[in-house]
């Protein structure tokens, strides 16, 4: 018998119908012994749909009464849970964020958490009731109410989670785990029982898109074991914890970014002192910059190629420009037409030959490859937009034809 926090997505609680189905979940773990804390997102759309409502009004809100209005989204949720868990004959009591004790940064619309001050959780856990509380949001010094951010309630599952020293913090959606790609687009993508924090902060920043990243870095920070799984099909689904067992796959998963852009300088002088300019030109307008790639020099020029996100590549060229002749450049080009295709897995630190295979299958494939960067536990190429699910099947068959599952 445990604590175990159970966070649901809006999706999952987005009709009555799910909300019973949820309340169901719920009252069984409750019913096995456990003291169960309870974390919601708002129904459905809807914050997209006030948000949309808030528009309607003024296109220039404050953040400040866009977080108030925002906040009302998780606050439904709370309570029609509760009713729910109420009608099935189970102690049970919904608290907002700040009710719940979470205070948070001043900044609205992305606020941090500062602290939870759980006395009153604690005394709610005490006398038995289910405690409900209202994802996303928490309260600054100021007593205003603050949103953390879109997605935020995964984060709020594991504050609480790490504060109550949970045995467990397990995240229902409405996929029912982690994939070793998109099952869209890979028909043997196969569900993985488990994952380290490292891999799944990789994956999520590739776009795999089923953990809010900040979640996940603060459950490996707190070392808070965290399970994600389906709310409609009673299955396990996919841990995420420090270690995980030794087993056959060398790579966890395989992931596609389409959000990237390829800016290419040429014809710069091979000197000291050439990418440190341009880098710091770059970073001084926060714009992050990914693959990088130097050629090496010849008749005294290089070139030097890296990728931005999309959205700031026209900025990235105009402030290149302004300083061409600092560095000295021939000329500036840039492509949209790029994908970054890239393989994670904690396993291929200690096993050679993982970039080749995947090399191997992009050439059988018949893909040229125009960047590659490597880490740890990621190797990434950067391909021609229009082979990128052609690429994604290729490496998926060629590290997962091999094991048995
Ligand atoms: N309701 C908020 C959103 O849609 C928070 C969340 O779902 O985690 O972003
Ligand atoms: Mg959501």
């Amino acid at each position: 018998m445990g604590l175990i926090v159970q966070k649901f997505g809006g999706s999952s609680v987005k009709d009555a119908e799910r909300i019973f189905n949820v309340a169901g979940i719920i009252t069984e773990t409750y019913k096995q012994g456990h003291s169960v804390v309870v974390v919601v997102s708002a129904q459905g759309d809807t914050t997209d749909d006030l948000i949309e409502k808030a528009h309607e009004i003024n296109p220039n809100p404050s953040k400040r009464e866009m977080d108030m209005l925002l906040s009302t989204g998780e606050q439904i949720s709370i309570s029609l849970l509760a009713m729910a868990i109420e009608k099935l004959g189970y102690p049970v009591i919904s608290l907002t964020g700040w009710q719940a004790g979470f205070i948070t940064h001043s900044n609205y619309g992305s606020a941090r958490i500062r602290r939870i001050e759980s006395e009153r959780l604690k005394s709610e856990l005490d006398k038995k009731n289910i405690v409900i509380v209202a994802g996303f949001q928490g309260i600054n010094r100021y007593d205003d109410i603050t949103t953390l951010g879109r997605g935020g309630s995964d984060t709020s599952a594991v504050a609480i989670a790490s504060q109550l020293q949970a045995d467990l913090c397990q995240i229902y959606t409405d996929v029912d785990g982690v994939y070793t790609a998109d099952p869209r687009i890979v028909k043997g993508a196969v569900k993985l029982d488990e994952i380290t924090y490292d891999e799944m902060l990789e994956l999520a920043s590739l776009g795999a898109n089923v953990l809010h990243n900040r979640s996940v870095e603060m459950a490996k920070k707190y070392n808070v074991n965290l399970e994600v799984l389906s709310s409609l099909e009673r299955k396990p689904g996919t841990t995420v914890k420090e270690v995980v067992k030794m087993e056959k796959m060398l790579i966890k998963g395989v992931a596609k970014d389409e959000d990237v852009a390829r800016i290419a300088i040429i014809g710069l002088p091979d000197t000291p002192g050439i990418a440190y300019k341009i880098f710091s030109t770059l970073a001084q307008k926060k714009i992050n910059v990914d693959i990088i790639l130097q050629s090496i020099g010849r008749h005294n020029t290089k070139d030097i190629s890296f990728t931005v996100p999309r959205a700031d590549k026209e900025t990235a060229i105009s402030l290149l420009e302004e300083k061409y002749e600092l560095f000295g450049a021939e000329k500036i080009e840039s492509c949209d037409n790029v994908v970054k295709v890239s393989i994670v897995g904690a396993g291929m630190q200690s096993n050679p030959g993982v970039a080749a295979k995947m090399f191997e299958a992009l050439f059988e494939a018949n893909i040229n490859i125009q960047m590659i960067s490597t880490s740890e536990i990621k190797i990434s190429v950067l391909i021609d937009r229009k082979d990128a699910n052609v690429a994604v099947n290729a490496i998926h068959d060629a590290f997962y034809q091999t094991i048995e599952k």
